[in-house]
């Protein structure tokens, strides 16, 4: 996704660096050369209209900062409504913490969960994990053989019904963990039950944080999970996985909008160590550098 994403906005700031005079009518197409790639890229068109509309009365209003020209000061504007919109840069705290981590099925929870014990792992900190998916099967083998690789301990009652009676035991269990992340169940839709499990858990675990797991060749769909998932629980973080493996990505970038938060880390493969923390800054300065 990202290099298309990324050719697109650099071609779309080559055409404006090649005019002669920034006037209204420039501003107005490298508007609507950005719209292009954006609703290309499937970020939400209520966004990008957002984007545009800002783009446009900031070009057209602002003063440029002394001793900058037109030019530099619409590429600044460009540049910082793009952060923008990859909401605010999310802290994490490398200390003693809950983490739930919520999505649904074949978002890269598992995954995602073996990964973040790596990291925090890494960063001193001990880790423990429970696996509070009852629903899929296979779900508690797969997270404690990544935990296995790694040496962190993996809570789990394969046959248990009832996750939040897991997830109960398992911090009794696990109760000399600095960081303790709970994996929960996904299912395909977001069901009723779904929810309501997750609310118990959240209110069981005091999880210091929610974060949602979204795949990021998921278009539209994206938003409604994050809408849902953030009524439910209050997600104060997202982790957009698979960016390796996508053309688009818009959609889920974009769902960040739908839960006022950030994101704290994509994942960009399928191994442990394929974990990468997010900078909103650094990450557009790489699109568009
Ligand atoms: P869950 O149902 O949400 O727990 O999803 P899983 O963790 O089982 O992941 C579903 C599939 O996506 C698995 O085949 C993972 O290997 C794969 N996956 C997860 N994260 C990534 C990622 O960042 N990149 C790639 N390429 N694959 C991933």
């Amino acid at each position: 996704m990202l290099d298309r994403l990324g050719s697109g906005l650099k071609d779309a700031l080559k055409k404006l660096a090649g005019k002669t005079v920034i006037d209204k009518a420039a501003v107005e197409e490298l508007v609507k050369d950005l719209q292009r790639v954006l609703l290309q890229a499937d970020v939400n068109v209520k966004l990008v209209m957002n984007l545009s509309k800002a783009i446009k009365q900031r070009s057209l209003e602002e003063e440029p900062p002394k001793g900058m020209s037109v030019r530099e000061h619409v590429l600044r504007i460009v540049y910082q409504e793009l952060v923008n919109l990859m909401g605010e840069e999310i802290e994490v705290t490398l200390g003693p913490q809950t983490i739930l981590m919520a999505g649904l099925q074949g978002s890269g929870k598992t995954t995602t969960t073996g990964k973040l014990s790596r990291y925090f792992q890494k960063k001193g900190l001990r880790v423990g994990v429970i696996c509070a998916d009852v629903f899929r099967p296979g779900a508690y083998d797969q997270l404690k053989t990544l935990c296995d690789k790694v040496n962190v301990p993996c809570y789990g009652e394969p046959g248990e019904i009832n996750a939040v009676k897991i997830v109960e035991n398992g911090m009794k269990q696990l109760k000399n963990a600095e960081v303790l992340i709970i994996d929960t169940q996904g299912r395909h839709a977001l069901e009723d039950e779904l929810i309501d499990e997750i609310i118990k858990i959240n209110d069981l675990s005091k999880a210091s944080h929610r974060w949602l797991v979204l795949d990021a060749a998921l278009g539209q769909q994206a938003r409604e999970q994050a809408a849902r998932f953030h009524d439910a629980i209050n997600i104060d973080g997202v982790i957009i996985t698979k960016m390796d493996g996508t053309a688009k990505g818009g959609g889920a970038l974009s769902a960040v909008a739908e839960t006022g938060s950030g994101i704290v880390f994509v994942g960009s493969g399928e191994t442990i160590d394929d974990l990468e923390r997010f900078d909103p800054d650094s990450f557009i300065s790489r699109l568009l550098g």
